[in-house]
């Protein structure tokens, strides 16, 4: 723009340059143009001339003193007063011949702005004689503004140096007063600066917006001008700068893809470092707390590189020991390490993964077991660079399989066993198992245990065992089980729940012990304890216990019962005679026939060698008793054949007491009984007795028979 501006400035120099040679010529013929009628036509036609040759110049004109025009190019104007025109003014004040006049615009009748340039005439005696004037046409600067226009934006404008405008480019639609207004501060700036050209880059605003400005003073020197003309060019600085925003957006958007792509691709690589550093950390914990070390060993060096986890496990200071001095190597066994290092050369030679366990005794005196794998790393040329493995303590690992071992040889024994799961269904069973209950092992796996039950126990009794077994984890007894050929047996069953380290059940292990033999046993145990093996009646024992009910009975349903006591008269000659099977036999017979004689309801009992007791539950009077008495002497009386085909004919003698009326103890009616059969053989034998007191007093020196030894005895 300053480069417009001067080509503007130069333009509009040489003008007025002109212009004011056209003046001052004009000065110089005056007098002669004054002088006479023809230098007047002269004149006249000269002015004409001049404004035919300069098209710059619209009007030239020449007034007199009184401001009347008295020479002019333009016919019309002849006599205008001019005198309060400020072309006729300035030179009226300041009256300096040398000075050219600059007028400020003025409004013309064609609505056009004018500047006058003037020059002051003088008479001989140097007074104020008049001006010479020459308007310049705006069309020619119109033009010459518009030229320098390069960009739409762009305005040029002519300026008078005190402040109007005199042209505008492009034609504006605000008045000229206010385009004067927005250039006035610029322009007193650069006027005062004195400076030929300035530029405002934050200048010119009009509307607000901020523009760039370039201001030239047109002042040659030799024409003297009172007031300059300033040329002012302004480009909106927004427009200007419209073409680099759209470079500079263009380059932004470039920048900022290019930064976004950089930041994503840092974000990137960092996630992936952050990953990478997590996944080694991931690695190094789970490694850690895995109890797993880790190792390399350089094929080309021979040296190794271990982790913490790696001297830990060795027992090994990682500061005191480095694996590179065999410190752990001595903790093999020779065979051990002999066998390594033949793995290790495998390894290289087949290019195969490496394994093995082997045995280490720690600085702590401690025997682990290590199991190490590895895998061989080659170079690109396939040579072999480095083994890199882990190294774990299977010491635990080693001692459950042996104890898994024994469990499973114990699982094999000779009882019978079954293992279920939480949800009680059959996982495994022994081959004892098997042969207890006639199943195979797929019969029953993944059967419930309920299958081997027999009917004998209720709902009541399996409830009763889950309760006990929930609480305590175990329950044994007797139980009643069904083989697959449905035969029921007698069981001793244990189970067992298994519990994970949170106390849950995993497990049940059932044993189960056949016990009919061992009941077999009882029963027989049972059988001797209170029958007597040669009758199978109850013995005494048997009969104190039933006496025990009866009297407790009798006592509450205020009832009676009898006890009667036999024994046998003369018995042992008949062994002497006979031979002691043959008394056995006979006694066997007796037993039966006393059984006949009372009620299923009654008790016999066989108290000792030919001495036996009945007693009778439901007595209610005295002959109730008497007539079993005489019942049993009678049978007893009849002959007896052996088997060997001996008859044998004995008698007996019995005695008997009643509860409550001989005795309201179970001692006191014993002894009352005895004492009665006791009086019948002293009676002379062959016949009962039935207590009453008298008896007592001659029989107080008698030692009591075994009988009633027992009975009392047994007396709880
Ligand atoms: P008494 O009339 O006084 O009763 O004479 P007794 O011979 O029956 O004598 P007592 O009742 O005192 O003796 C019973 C005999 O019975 C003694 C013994 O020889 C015999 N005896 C005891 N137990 C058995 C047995 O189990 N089998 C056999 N065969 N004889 C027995
Ligand atoms: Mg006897």
């Amino acid at each position: 723009m300053r480069i417009q501006a001067k080509v503007v400035a130069d333009n509009l120099s040489r003008q007025l340059t002109a212009i004011n040679q056209s003046l001052m010529a004009v000065q110089q013929a005056l007098p002669y143009w004054q002088s006479s009628p023809i230098g007047h036509i002269e004149g006249q036609q000269t002015l004409e001339n001049m404004d035919a040759a300069m098209s710059s110049v619209r009007t030239f004109l020449v007034t007199d003193a009184q401001g009347i025009v008295t020479f002019t190019n333009r016919q019309e104007l002849l006599g205008y007063h001019a005198f309060q025109r400020e072309y006729v003014q300035a030179p009226l004040k300041a009256m300096d011949p040398k000075r050219l006049y600059v007028s400020p615009p003025f409004k013309t009748v064609l609505n056009n702005y004018l500047v006058n340039l003037s020059r002051v005439l003088l008479d001989g005696q140097q007074q104020f004689a008049g001006v010479v004037s020459a308007a310049i046409d705006p069309t020619d600067i119109d033009i010459l503004l518009n030229s320098v226009r390069y960009s739409d934006d762009m305005q040029a404008a002519l300026v008078h140096g005190d402040g109007h405008v005199v042209i505008h480019q492009p034609v504006s639609e605000v008045s000229m007063e206010q385009e004067m207004a927005e250039y006035q501060a610029f322009l007193g700036r650069h006027l005062r600066s004195r400076q030929e050209v300035s530029g405002f880059l934050d200048a010119v605003s009009d509307s607000g917006a901020p523009r760039l400005s370039v201001m030239r003073t047109i002042s040659p020197e030799a024409l003297a001008m009172d007031k300059p003309l300033v040329v002012v060019l302004s480009r909106s600085r927004e427009a200007m700068l419209a073409g680099w925003r759209s470079d500079l957006r263009q380059q932004i958007l470039a920048y900022v893809l290019l930064v976004v792509c950089s930041v994503a691709g840092l974000m990137l690589s960092q996630r992936q470092r952050v990953q990478k550093i997590m996944t080694a950390t991931r690695l190094k914990l789970a490694t850690e707390a895995s109890g797993v070390g880790i190792w390399e060993f350089d094929l080309v060096t021979k040296k190794y590189q271990w982790d913490n986890t790696m001297f830990a496990l060795f027992g090994l200071d990682p500061k005191a020991a480095s694996p590179r001095n065999d410190d752990w190597i001595r903790q093999l066994p020779p065979q051990d390490l002999q066998r390594m290092r033949e793995a290790t050369r495998v390894t290289i030679k087949n290019k195969q993964p490496f394994g093995m366990t082997f045995q280490i005794r720690r600085p702590d005196g401690q025997v682990r077991f290590m199991r190490n794998r590895a895998a061989l790393y080659s170079d690109d040329d396939g040579v072999p660079r480095r083994l890199i493995g882990v190294t774990e303590d299977v010491t635990k690992r080693k001692q459950q399989q042996a104890e898994l071992r024994v469990a499973a040889a114990a699982f094999e024994s000779h009882e019978s066993m079954l293992v279920t799961n939480a949800q009680v269904e059959i996982l495994r069973v022994n081959h004892a198992f098997c042969k207890l209950f006639g199943y195979a092992p797929d019969e029953v796996v993944g059967k419930n245990p309920r299958l081997l039950k027999s009917g004998r126990h209720d709902v009541d009794y399996y409830a009763a065992m889950w309760s006990e077994l929930m609480q305590q984890h175990s329950w044994q007894g007797e139980v009643w089980n069904t083989r697959k050929n449905g035969e029921e047996f007698p069981c001793w069953l244990c189970i067992t729940a298994v519990c994970d380290e949170a106390g849950l059940v995993t497990h049940y292990v059932a044993t189960h012990t056949d016990i009919t033999l061992r009941k077999a046993a009882e029963d027989e145990v049972k059988r001797l304890a209170f029958f007597d093996p040669l009758t199978q009646l109850p013995n005494r024992r048997l009969l104190a216990d039933r006496l025990h009910q009866a009297m407790s009975k009798a006592k509450r349903d205020r009832g009676q019962l009898a006890l009667i006591f036999v024994d046998l008269d003369k018995f042992k000659p008949i062994n002497d005679r006979h031979g002691h099977t043959a008394g056995d036999q006979l006694l066997q017979a007796v037993a039966h026939r006393l059984r006949t004689c009372v009620r299923e309801s009654d008790t016999v009992a066989r108290v000792g060698g030919d001495e036996f007791v009945v007693l009778l539950n439901t007595v209610t009077q005295t002959q109730d008793a008497t007539c079993v008495a005489e019942k049993i002497h009678a049978t007893l009386r009849l002959p007896f054949h052996l088997p060997q085909g001996q008859s044998v004919q004995i008698s007996s003698s019995a005695g008997v007491a009643l509860y409550p009326e001989h005795g309201l103890d179970e001692a006191t009616l014993s002894h009352h009984a005895d004492v009665a059969m006791y009086a019948a053989k002293a009676g002379g034998r062959d016949r009962y007795v039935v207590y009453e007191s008298t008896l007592d007093t001659p029989l107080t020196d008698i030692t009591p028979s075994p009988a009633a030894a027992a009975a009392s005895n047994a007396t709880p």
